[in-house]
């Protein structure tokens, strides 16, 4: 019997680095058309990065945020996945290259290879302050996180357990806040009575930003109020210095040494090291700077779409690296490769901007943004149990394309953590 992935398409190669938020919806959005689509990811899995914290806090577990590509694509008889990782780009030759020297040629490239966190020349903090991107990042800190308080337990000197009992954040954006609430809440409340010689409620919980305020992005009045709530869950918020360095026993803030063993990283975005193989201006996070209808260019066969892709709304403002973006700009390079197809020219990227999101702790978010769905505020404002994330699924899934099989284990997830009260 013919399986799908026997019938492959008969047309034009396209490969697709990376089945993240563009790669894929690209991918899915091409499910009809008469290519031969190769989708190379160096995971096995499509994750849904904004819930990454709640795995990294044990809130959820991998699958609830991870499906397999094979899965989702299991019906998609034009694609090929391919689990690899490349290496190289030769723009002339029209090729691909995979570690371990294969080599793929491509009619049409779309390069989706996202971003990953930069250390601000500092490589040698990360071993001491893992940054949130990738499951296996996510497991890393939860290990990290439930083995201080362990060690606290275990400690033998006053000194010790203050440090094992002290949690820093480095970075105020999103994932920074969304880390910092939730690490104070497992302390006061998840772990409140699980130790008989700590008391969790004692752990130290600091939010370090270097800027003035927490979320850059968002009006002064949201800055202040997410701050407020932080505090009140009991985050020692610390804005306007940076960290000077990070040791596996501490951190340096100013003159001020702090011992710590538990540093999480969410600060500084720099772009897939791919970006700066495609020969074009990149811009200071590594983005390449694309035209407007998303290819590289002088290359009208390749597109960059998501993180990756530097791309100016007509104000000026750049597209942010948020998932909805990559949505959009993986649907959008689907497009032109079917209206190519029909012999029409291509149109400019158009970001649709449904706001942006934080949840802080359980109980709250901040949403910015007039265009986020009406739904996202009714909802937030009618349950604040569970309100946040909803609002956060409504605003990351808004958009008619979602990969089967990938949404229902997430809501199902978080259904299961409303009924629960959690
Ligand atoms: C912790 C965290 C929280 C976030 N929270 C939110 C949020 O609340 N709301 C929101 O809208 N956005 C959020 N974002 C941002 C959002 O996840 C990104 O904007 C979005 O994932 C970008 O999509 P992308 O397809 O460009 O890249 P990605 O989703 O990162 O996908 C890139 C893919 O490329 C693969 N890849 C990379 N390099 C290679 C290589 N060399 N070879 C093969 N494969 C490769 C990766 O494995 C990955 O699957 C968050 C991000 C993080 C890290």
């Amino acid at each position: 019997m013919n399986r799908p992935a026997d019938k492959p398409g008969s047309g034009a190669k396209l490969v697709v680095i990376g089945g993240g938020f563009a790669g894929l919806w690209a991918t899915r959005a091409l499910a009809k058309a008469p290519l031969d689509i190769t989708l190379i990811d160096r995971a096995n899995h499509h994750l849904f990065q904004p819930l990454l914290y709640q795995v990294a806090t044990a809130g959820l577990s991998a699958p609830d945020i991870a499906a397999p590509l094979r899965q989702i694509l299991r019906d998609q008889a034009n694609v090929r996945v391919l689990l690899a990782e490349v290496s190289g780009i030769d723009l002339p030759h029209k090729t691909v290259t995979l570690q371990g020297g294969q080599q793929l040629p491509y009619d049409q490239l779309l390069v989706a290879s996202g971003a990953t966190y930069s250390y601000f020349g500092h490589d040698e903090w990360a071993p001491h302050a893992p940054g949130l991107k990738t499951l296996d990042d996510a497991l890393l800190i939860r290990r990290r996180v439930l083995l201080a308080f362990e060690r606290a337990e275990a400690a033998t000197t006053e000194e010790e357990q203050q440090a094992w009992l002290h949690f820093a954040v480095v970075g105020g954006g999103p994932t920074g806040v969304e880390l910092a609430g939730t690490l104070a809440e497992i302390a006061r409340h998840t772990l409140r009575q699980e130790f008989r010689r700590i008391d969790p409620r004692r752990a130290q919980v600091r939010l370090i930003e270097a800027g003035p305020a927490l979320l850059a992005s968002f009006p002064p009045r949201l800055q202040q109020r997410t701050r407020t709530q932080l505090e009140r869950l009991g985050v020692e918020v610390q804005c306007g210095t940076p960290v000077a360095d990070i040791t596996a026993t501490g951190y340096r803030l100013g003159d001020r040494v702090e011992s710590c063993r538990t540093v999480l990283w969410a600060a500084g975005v720099a772009a897939s090291p791919l970006g700066s193989m495609l020969g074009a201006e990149i811009d200071r996070a590594g983005r390449v700077k694309v035209n407007a209808d998303l290819t590289l260019p002088g290359h009208p066969d390749v597109f960059v779409a998501g993180d990756l892709a530097a791309v100016l709304q007509p104000d000026g403002r750049p597209v942010p690296g948020v998932a909805p973006a990559a949505k959009q700009m993986g649907s959008h390079v689907a497009a032109t490769l079917k209206a190519r197809l029909k012999g029409q020219p291509s149109t400019p990227f158009v970001y649709a901007d449904y706001g942006n999101l934080a949840t802080i702790g359980r109980m709250a978010a901040v949403v910015d943004g007039q265009n986020a769905g009406d739904a996202s505020y009714k909802s937030l404002a009618a349950n604040p149990n569970g309100a946040a994330m909803q609002a956060a699924l409504d605003l990351v899934f808004k958009g008619k394309e979602q990969p089967s099989g990938y949404t229902e284990p997430l809501l199902h997830a978080w259904r299961l953590k409303v009924k629960a009260g959690a």
